[in-house]
């Protein structure tokens, strides 16, 4: 018998995306409920804070699942629900620039974390009781608060919680976790007065060192002293290395994610739902996924993930499954076309895929007829020189083709590029925009410029590919992005960390070419709309 019993109580901190769910914390909960530990309970704070925001308190409910029942049942929740994803975004414009607040210069974090007058997480958490829900463990259980942050701007908000989940009960433990977090463990190991709050940080994929978190508090009667596996143990002036740990899981073996229900987010009618782990391709050099999939992609039995979707049809109203799968192959697309085919689902689905010859006519065809509704391909560039150069090889002509093809079955169409990518030369450039007059039947156009991000292998292993990290300047230290120089002779680079130069690059470029384009308003990043020979 344990000496006392642990148990999990997991929390998606503000601010985050409003219009879907990031699996991880389902996929947590479900997971260490699979392992026999209790899940005290989930706290989707992103979207009740949204909801605080707007100055609506007979919304403050929206904070913990079982309190979703009450939500739905107010009025403000059917028309807000009911509508339109647009009217969703517009009912949720905060009233300042709070975005800026939370991004802002990291290096003064620390005095905003206990003031309320900037801090409006604080207040949020104080005026809506959260804390005081948090804190309060089962009685004679140790309780340890799992947040995930998948961005900087939930860096605030859980900190924040942190600290005021200490300050009313001591005894609870504090794990973060998360895309963000791993990204950004080196730094924030450093942060000692920032963390202060924080027992642990479990970078990557948290189930398995958040299960053996649980074994270990239970065996210690609280925190365990470190080292542990997988996992960095705050002791005070420092946090400890992680142990080795095996954290790959078989997704034949990982439960069905417990979802937040789907009718609080923007996009109600679409189930995020994820069939694969870890990319197929694994090599763009660009590309951060890797950092989060240290062991060998791993794809879903399709029985269950055909059964997986069934049990969820009993839950929610779903009319979309979005596969968020990093890419999915085609051998992967036909065989849930063809399961979807034989047995009836009427769903539609989308996927994000990579540009591969055997996306043939016939597969997408059959895709189509069994409800592929988009298909995102991450094209990136025109070049071969270059897209070899950055680890994803494509021809030009098989892109006009798949494309081409993709939107003749009628699968809506959209294409993912890059600019400013290592060794990008003006031609190549040139040789983008030719592609765009060219290619025939894609629908939406989703410009990047490309970041220079930690746990891509350039960042990684700068060095080997003639890149050299120019040091943070003053308030980026905790960013995932740094600028660099270029030693491979390209050209085109535009300034990186400023979204609005991007921004108008991408615009500037487009204007008087024969695109029929619009801005998205508001999000660069959300994508250009090009409309060609539809
Ligand atoms: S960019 Fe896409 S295809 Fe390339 S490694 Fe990342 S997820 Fe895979």
């Amino acid at each position: 018998m344990p000496q006392k019993p642990a148990e999990l109580f997991l929390a998606v901190p503000p601010v985050w995306e409003l219009s879907f769910q990031n699996l991880g914390i389902p996929t947590v909960s479900a997971y260490v409920r699979q392992c026999g530990f209790r899940v005290a309970g989930r706290a989707e704070l992103n979207i009740g804070f949204q909801h605080y925001m707007v100055g609506r308190p007979e919304l403050d409910l929206a904070l913990v699942e079982d309190e979703y029942q009450r939500l739905r049942a107010t009025p403000y929740y059917r028309e807000t629900y009911e509508h339109r994803f647009d009217s969703f975004f517009s009912r949720m414009q905060l009233p300042f620039g709070y975005s800026e607040l939370v991004s802002c210069n990291y290096e003064t974090l620390l005095p905003f974390l206990q003031d309320e007058r900037v801090n409006i997480p604080l207040r949020f958490y104080r005026e809506r009781g959260i804390a005081d829900e948090l804190a309060d463990a089962s009685p004679g259980y140790t309780r340890v608060v799992g947040m995930g942050i998948d961005g900087e701007n939930q860096l605030l908000g859980a900190l924040t919680l942190a600290i005021e989940i200490k300050k009313r009960n001591p005894e609870v433990l504090i794990a973060l976790g998360s895309n963000w977090m791993s990204a950004m463990i080196h730094i924030l190991v450093e942060e000692h007065d920032l963390l202060a709050a924080v027992d642990f940080l479990v970078p990557g994929k948290g189930e398995v060192p958040l299960r053996i978190l649980l074994e270990k508090v239970q065996e210690a009667g609280g925190k365990p002293e470190g080292p542990l596996p997988g996992i960095r143990v705050n002791q005070g002036d420092r946090f400890t290395e992680p142990l080795d740990c095996d954290t790959h899981v078989a997704t034949a073996e990982l439960p069905r994610p417990d979802l937040f229900d789907l009718r609080m987010y923007g996009r109600p009618n679409v189930l995020p739902y994820e069939s694969e782990r870890g990319c197929y391709w694994g090599k763009c050099k660009f590309c951060h996924h890797i950092m989060h999939y240290t062991h060998a992609y791993n794809s879903k039995p399709i029985d269950k993930v055909i059964g997986d979707l069934r049990a969820y049809e009993a839950e929610f109203p779903f009319r979309v499954v979005a596969f968020v799968d990093a890419a999915m192959p085609p051998r992967r697309a036909r065989e849930i076309a063809e399961r979807f085919l034989e047995e009836n689902i009427d769903k539609r689905w989308a996927a994000f895929c990579r540009i591969e010859k055997s996306f043939t006519p016939e597969i997408l065809e059959l895709c189509a007829r069994s409800g592929l509704d988009v298909i995102s391909y991450g094209v990136e560039t025109a070049s071969l020189r270059l897209s070899t150069f950055i680890g994803k090889p494509m021809q030009k002509e098989v892109a006009y083709r798949v494309m081409k093809d993709t939107a003749d079955a009628g699968i809506y169409t959209t294409a993912g590029l890059m600019n400013g990518l290592p060794s990008e030369t003006q031609e190549e450039l040139d040789e983008l925009w030719e592609f765009l007059d060219r290619i025939k039947g894609f629908s939406y156009l989703h410009p990047h410029v490309f970041k220079f991000e930690r746990g891509s292998e350039y960042f990684e292993n700068a060095e080997m590919y003639n890149l050299e990290i120019i040091p943070a300047p003053p308030g980026m230290r905790l960013s995932p992005y740094r600028d660099f120089i270029d030693h491979n002779g390209g050209t085109t680079r535009p300034l990186l960390v400023d979204h609005s130069v991007n921004k108008r690059w991408w615009k500037s470029n487009m204007e008087g070419r024969s695109l029929d384009w619009k801005m998205q308003s508001g999000n660069f990043c959300k994508g250009v709309q090009v409309i060609v020979d539809k």
